[in-house]
């Protein structure tokens, strides 16, 4: 239901480039694959769709802030593009002149039947805003979101005629709802396209409109449905939900719906990537001597080894404790950033260790210095 596809191929390894491949290898790459796997070229099954895999691959790592995004979010921070958001990129075109190709165009509508354009008619796309827990995040969560929506009417269904009244074909269009223009011009005949203005395309008219929807063949409802979100999801990232949006006109597609993830913050954790970094406060006696103490993770909890004679603002790492990433299978870390706290209220018998332990200190020093030094240091107190 959620577009979201785990399974897809980096697009990296697509192309067969490196992360770091400069746009002119990107381009390089994709021209070699692109003559192997052209459908002008290579008839064979399954090159039609390898060919679209390379083009959707070059389509992300040609554009400077799809790639960025990509690199960021793996697959599922390409879900907030709609098709013709995606392949709008003036590179194809260049890119199939240079070989002698049909124009980018015709490629895309190959694809996708010729929704590259907003068709008219389609449904409106929607947006949803959901907050979930960083934990949630972490491992995803499904969450039902219930939301008003524009459907198809249930009385009429879509129609606009109240049911068992007499519904007739559009004598202006036909039935087609759409009347074409035909003028003749200085460069030949012109055939302009437009919807029928007595049908509104509908094709049919009705002498009695459906009293739930007045005519429009659609209603408000209330749409409660369940949202997948992926583990590892980050603030701001789009899922879009195909077909969700609102009910089209005239027997187009519905609009998508795009649900935009919002991650609250946590009192604990502070994230960067994939990785979470915590600060852990430990006392002058465990960063002198070492100890072993329980850390909050997000699974739980872990054992850390403070060893002996650590700094303040050392961090240590929990390999594998941070975020599943979008990008691979692998898992970020956990930083944990110990700080001395230096103690402001002491117990008589603490504050009798700090003096012993100061004494021995002093005694310590001077044991290295000599007689002048010693000297110098009675003058001074
Ligand atoms: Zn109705
Ligand atoms: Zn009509």
């Amino acid at each position: 239901m959620v577009s979201f596809v785990a399974e897809k191929r980096d697009y990296y390894e697509v192309l067969g480039v490196d992360r770091s491949a400069s746009i002119d290898d990107i381009k390089k790459a994709y021209r070699k694959l692109a003559m192997k796997y052209h459908p002008d070229m290579n008839k064979e099954p399954g090159a039609e769709e390898k060919f679209k895999e390379i083009s959707e691959a070059y389509a992300v790592l040609s554009d400077e802030q799809k790639r960025s995004q990509y690199d960021r979010f793996g697959h599922a921070g390409m879900q907030g593009y709609t098709d013709a958001d995606f392949y709008n990129s003036a590179t194809f075109s260049d890119i199939f002149r240079e070989m002698g190709f049909g124009n980018y165009d015709s490629i895309f509508e190959m694809f996708f039947g010729g929704r590259g354009r907003r068709e008219s008619g389609r449904g409106a796309d929607l947006r949803y805003d959901i907050e979930i827990d960083f934990k949630e995040a972490a491992f995803g969560a499904e969450k039902e979101i219930v939301f008003p929506r524009m459907d198809t009417c249930e009385t009429c269904h879509g129609s606009g005629a109240k049911p068992g009244t007499r519904v007739n074909t559009c004598s202006a269009c036909g039935g087609t709802g759409q009347v074409r223009q035909v003028t003749q011009s200085l460069f030949g005949q012109m055939v302009r396209v437009s919807t029928c203005g007595k049908c509104h395309g509908r094709g049919r008219t009705f002498d009695t409109p459906c009293p739930e929807c007045r005519g429009t063949g659609k209603s408000r409802h209330v749409r409660k449905l369940m949202v997948k979100i992926p583990a590892g999801v980050e603030e701001g990232l789009q899922l879009r939900i195909s077909g969700e949006g609102e009910a089209g006109s005239n027997g187009m597609p519905p609009g998508d719906l795009y649900v935009v993830v919002h991650v609250k913050s946590h009192p604990y954790f502070q994230r960067y990537g994939d990785d979470i970094l915590c600060v852990l406060p430990i006392t002058v006696a465990q960063a002198v001597l070492g100890d072993e103490v329980e850390v909050e993770t997000l699974n739980g909890r872990a054992k850390l080894k403070i060893p002996p004679g650590t700094q303040t603002d050392t961090t240590f790492r929990l390999k594998g404790e941070g975020f599943p990433s979008l990008r691979s299978r692998g898992r970020g870390d956990m930083h944990v950033k110990v700080v001395v706290k230096i103690p402001t209220k002491l117990t008589d018998k603490q504050r009798k260790l700090y003096q012993e332990l100061a004494a021995e200190e002093k005694a310590g020093k001077n044991k290295d210095k000599n007689i002048f030094e010693r000297i110098g240091d009675a003058f001074k107190s």
